[in-house]
């Protein structure tokens, strides 16, 4: 088949940009690779990174269907929580393998969501993140999800986790594991957006996490990655 030049030319601008930004996972969350990992936005219209210096260290890259879910999740927040504001915390780095003190995120897979908060005057604003509290992951929310001056917005929350669930399956993602702190998790269960849908169809981890997760959730999205012995680099 022989094809005209403007045909040319527009295969290749369809595609280019596609192997550019192919990503390929290998092995596993907990043991694993990535090549081809792509970095988040440190910010957007409705989010941000949980740090600027988490971002220059190069500690917010994943796989890039895992990025593509996510801007579309956000994108589809802001219309129908308008008023809700986002913090992504830690994902992964740029050719996945070990990013301590995380036990995963090793393959562009996983990503840690701080929780969204309102604040006491009922405005959704970023989750107070600084060197003294870790970036914010050194917080600790009661069992009712509160801290002094913030409280946790489960529906913002519940929201977030619909749209990046619907979202991930247009992209070829699963939702392998979500982990959240049990108290908590049955407060999101009763929000009026989605809380008991959420519940059905996304795997919270069961058992008590190494770590509390009060003040993020994490969650690994599910993709056959190939064999760890296929990555070199
Ligand atoms: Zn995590």
């Amino acid at each position: 088949m022989k094809f005209s030049l403007p045909v040319v030319v527009s295969i290749f601008a369809t595609c280019m940009p596609c192997v550019a930004d192919a990503s390929t996972c290998y092995g596993t969350v907990g043991k694993g690779r990535l090549s081809g990992g792509v970095q988040l936005p440190p910010q957007g219209v409705n989010f941000a990174a949980y740090s600027s210096t988490g971002v220059e260290m190069g500690r917010t890259y994943v796989h890039d269907q895992v990025r593509q879910v996510m801007l579309e999740a956000y994108a589809n927040v802001r219309t129908t929580l308008p008023d809700r504001t986002y913090v992504y915390g830690e994902t992964g780095l740029a050719h996945g393998g070990p990013i301590p003190p995380h036990r995963t995120h090793q393959a562009g897979l996983s990503v840690d969501f701080m929780v969204p908060v309102l604040d006491d005057a009922d405005r959704s604003v970023p989750m107070p993140s600084s060197p003294a509290n870790k970036f914010g992951y050194a917080l600790e929310f009661d069992d009712q999800g509160r801290i002094p001056g913030y409280r946790i917005d489960f529906d913002a929350m519940a929201e977030q986790l619909y749209q990046i669930s619907m979202t991930s399956r247009r992209y070829g993602l699963t939702i392998a594991r979500v982990i959240f702190d049990p108290r908590l998790a049955e407060r999101l269960f009763n929000s009026s957006r989605h809380g008991a849908e959420l519940q059905r169809i996304l795997p919270f981890m069961k058992e008590r996490p190494w770590i509390r997760h009060d003040e993020h959730y994490h969650v690994d999205f599910g993709l056959s990655c190939r064999p760890l012995r296929d990555y070199h680099g």
